[in-house]
């Protein structure tokens, strides 16, 4: 990963290159910002920028030797940390397994999210954490020597998944650092990490992508339309895997798996339902998402028809429908719908597994639309 192939983002780009050549690199650093964001990318770029060996004076050259294993996340020096069901005693063939989706992974996706770990890995119902034997390899990792003589690396994705334990071993380690040592965390949910930990690492804010840096990127890499790009910056909230998931997405999937949805719902058709979410649960994280966007909107929509029918720009089928369900169910249960489903996307943004949250939510629902018939 080269910061040149991540969009825009210039002025940080620049300062992280500047921290290397003004000799002012913080040996422990906290990169902060949003799922879908460019927080690993970059800390990835950064670590590759560090290590290259003919780098000039914005970014890493992207074929020498320490660029090729940067690129297959194979470094020797550089170190991965991050939550995962490893088992707790050591079963080498288990971690290497793990360690190798999480290559495959972020090689195919340099965006992606823990929830796209916890899906690839099927560890929905385990602690997603990183455990206490995991930081004790980091302190072991920083005790070594560094293999190619130079810098050593430790990049920790999602610190804030550190237990008490974990984050109290490498307390001392994080303080007094070997020299040639840098942390590179990144975080999604600062606010969860201890002040302990927080207080001892510079922090990096990572700034959500612009409208702009967004299009351009879908535009140019994906081949989007300047239309297309625009309504998939809408419904992505930020995150660039959601982007590029709407940019695939077919409306008309979505205007009917919603319709289905709210039918059964109606009908209080359990069986439906309960098959829905298990179809749910196999689609990708950012669908999931998508579809949930997707279906607050309708609903916002269905509300702004209560006060004023030409509020709404939806032409087609999609308007018969909103029409329909806005005249079915009264504002205060359309409230309540808008206020579940928000919740709802709230929490599969935070990994609630989709199944179960997307069935809870379709019986409430259907509970809420019978008792606040129009
Ligand atoms: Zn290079």
């Amino acid at each position: 990963m080269r910061f040149e192939e991540i969009p825009g983002l210039l002025a940080l780009k620049e300062t992280l290159v500047l921290s290397h050549q003004r000799n002012h690199l913080a040996h422990a650093q906290l990169f902060s910002g949003q799922e879908g964001g460019a927080a690993l990318p970059l800390a990835i770029a950064y670590a590759t920028y560090l290590l290259c060996e003919n780098k000039d004076a914005t970014d890493a050259c992207g074929s020498c030797p320490t660029c090729q294993k940067m690129a297959k996340h194979i470094h020797p020096d550089v170190h991965y940390f991050f939550p995962s069901a490893k088992p707790e005693k050591e079963d080498g063939k288990q971690q290497s397994r793990v360690n190798e989706v999480w290559r495959e992974l972020i090689i195919e996706q340099p965006y992606a999210e823990l929830g796209d770990l916890i899906s690839v890995l099927d560890m929905e119902n385990k602690q997603n954490q990183i455990s206490k034997a995991e930081a004790k390899k980091i302190v072991q990792t920083v005790s070594m020597k560094s293999f190619e003589g130079g810098l050593k690396i430790l990049i920790i994705w999602y610190p804030e998944k550190m237990n008490r334990a974990a984050a109290n071993a490498i307390l001392k380690v994080l303080e007094e650092p070997p020299e040639n040592t840098l942390y590179l965390m990144v975080t999604y949910h600062y606010e969860d990490l201890l002040t302990t930990i927080i207080s001892r690492l510079q922090l990096v804010t990572i700034p959500s992508f612009s409208e702009d840096e967004m299009m351009g990127y879908l535009v140019k890499n994906q081949g989007a339309t300047a239309e297309d790009a625009i309504k998939a910056y809408r419904f992505s909230n930020g995150s660039l895997p959601n982007a590029v998931a709407d940019l695939k997405e077919d409306n008309e999937d979505e205007l009917h798996w919603f319709i289905d949805w709210m039918r059964n719902c109606i009908g209080a058709k359990y069986d439906f339902l309960s098959r829905m979410s298990e179809q749910f649960k196999q689609i990708s994280r950012a669908k999931q998402q998508i579809k949930m966007r997707w279906a607050l909107e309708m609903i916002r929509n269905a509300i702004l028809v209560k006060g004023a029918e030409d509020l709404i720009s939806s032409q087609g089928p999609e308007r018969v429908f909103i029409l329909k369900f806005s005249n079915a169910i009264n504002f205060q249960g359309l409230e309540l719908i808008y206020k579940d489903l928000s919740e709802t996307l709230y929490y599969l943004e935070r990994h609630a597994h989709p199944q179960m949250a997307q069935l809870a939510l379709s019986i409430r629902l259907s509970n809420i639309i019978r008792t606040h018939r129009g």
